[in-house]
């Protein structure tokens, strides 16, 4: 019998379990299929999320032929399984919103004592607004956005998990301060991200100061450690706790360069995972390629703050024209965030990174802001009131209000009758308007819609 903490993944046939439970553990060992009925009992295995290590069960006991008779269905093994777990992770499918069984599964687990943690898998893309927000009405809380088949919102996922799995406070380096995590003198979580070469570990290395992290080819004293923590002395002469989050560039010299060119991309999603605030460093003499564009594309998927920081700036040639060339390509190639801050540095000199560390804190300050509602009702009136919604159709849309649902990143709600019609522009209308006039600077916000019942 193993002494690992348990989860039990509970939901619906199709939802996505085994694919998350294969994920989870690591081989395939559950059976994927579409087929809905393939009998499958409970499985079990050892999982790692992002070095937190559990037990995990697979049930199956929601999926025999009767798709009405719930206790005919629940299987003794499956409320063995959510009854001796620790968590029982419920797993919607959150593009087709919530069905009868599932709202008949979370009345079940209400009744029991497993502390729930509604996920909502199939997060990936719009397809999945629509079911995140009636995912709410389950009683759970907000639901962690995950893609099981993407490998998307782990982080999140982690997140949730970890308070109802810690049984030894020092097994795992993220967990204490993410209690008050909101709080802004908790460290920042920093991952310094970019292509080989951009000047990553030199960078961190100039940071802190010292050559502490690579030394060599046999390096690899950070190899098994997820986070650094040091203190960055302000110009100001306060001292902030900055969490530096393992990226390649941190692990570099142990790894063999061809495959490090494969690995950007992949261990920057790593690195995004866990970071508040990521800042993706540019080679000057090299500029903006596709590769970066990606990397700053996926930080803002992950709903992380972003800073674009040019390193080698000692030795840039032309550097008005540069910047200018990397500003433009920037918000030409990221649709979602324009104005990103741009900050020039190097690593070499040291100029430019205590204005680098100062926007990193800044920009967390953005992304964790929560606007009041007096504020953001009176911002949302005005609004509407200088550029009305559009009538498709001859008929108007109605927005109704306004509300921020989350913060870390900034989250809002849009109310209102044919919200779904709204056109995108709109919708970018009052998007850019909030990060402008509310101060969220480059932050990514989100806006979803819902049409009151
Ligand atoms: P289970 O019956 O709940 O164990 O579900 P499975 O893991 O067998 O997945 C059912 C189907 O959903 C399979 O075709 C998966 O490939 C698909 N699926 C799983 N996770 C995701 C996801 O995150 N996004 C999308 N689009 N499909 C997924
Ligand atoms: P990484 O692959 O992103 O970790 O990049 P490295 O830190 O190994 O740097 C790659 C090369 O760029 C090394 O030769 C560094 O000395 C050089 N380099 C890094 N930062 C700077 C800088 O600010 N100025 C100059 N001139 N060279 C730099």
């Amino acid at each position: 019998m193993s002494n690992l903490p348990t989860v039990a993944i509970i939901g619906r046939p199709n939802v996505g379990k085994s694919t998350l439970f294969n994920r989870l553990v690591g081989k395939r060992l559950a059976l994927v299929d579409d087929m809905p009925g393939v009998t499958r009992d409970r499985r079990e295995g050892d999982a790692s999320l992002l070095g937190l290590d559990f037990r995990i069960v697979d049930t199956a006991g929601f999926e025999e032929e009767d798709p009405e008779s719930l206790p005919g269905r629940m299987r003794a093994q499956t409320e063995a399984a959510v009854a001796g777990a620790d968590v029982a992770l419920f797993m919607i499918d959150a593009r087709a919103g919530v069905v009868p069984l599932d709202a008949e599964i979370a009345r079940w687990l209400r009744s029991g004592a497993t502390p729930v943690v509604l996920v909502a898998n199939k997060a990936e893309g719009r397809a999945a607004e629509a079911g995140l927000i009636e995912a709410y009405e389950l009683g759970f809380g907000e639901p962690v956005q995950m893609s099981a088949e993407h490998g998307e919102g782990l982080a999140d996922l982690f997140q949730e998990l970890l308070p109802h799995l810690e049984r030894d406070e020092d097994d795992f380096a993220l967990d204490e301060e993410d209690q008050d995590e909101d709080s802004p003198d908790a460290p920042l979580k920093l991952a310094i991200v970019g292509r080989p070469n951009a000047g990553k570990s030199t960078l961190i290395n100039r940071m802190l100061g010292e050559d502490r992290l690579i030394t060599g080819p046999e390096a690899g004293i950070t190899r098994d450690s997820i986070a650094i923590d040091w203190q960055w002395h302000a110009p100001d002469g306060v001292e902030r706790a900055v969490r530096l989050i393992d990226t390649a560039g941190m692990r570099k010299k142990a790894l063999v360069k061809d495959k490090l060119e494969k690995l950007s991309v992949a261990d920057a999603r790593h690195a995004i995972d866990f970071a508040e605030v990521v800042v993706l460093l540019l080679d000057a003499t090299r500029g903006l390629e596709a590769q970066d564009l990606r990397i700053a594309d996926a930080v803002l998927q992950e709903g992380r703050a972003l800073i674009i920081a040019l390193n080698k700036w000692d030795v840039a040639q032309d550097p008005s024209s540069l910047f200018n060339g990397v500003r433009g390509a920037l918000d030409e190639g990221l649709a979602q965030v324009k104005g990103l801050p741009v900050l020039t540095v190097s690593a070499v000199t040291g100029r430019g990174l205590d204005q680098m560390l100062k926007a990193a804190f800044e920009t967390r300050e953005a992304w964790s802001r929560r606007v009041s509602t007096g504020q953001l009702n009176r911002w949302f009136e005005r609004a509407i009131e200088t550029n009305p919604p559009p009538a498709p159709g001859g008929r108007r849309i109605k927005l109704r209000y306004l509300t921020q649902a989350k913060t870390r990143p900034p989250g809002f709600v849009l109310f209102g009758t044919r919200v779904d019609e709204l056109p995108e522009s709109y919708r970018r209308y009052l998007l850019n308007g909030i990060r402008r006039d509310l101060g969220f600077g480059a932050v990514p916000v989100r806006l979803t819609v819902r049409a009151p019942k």
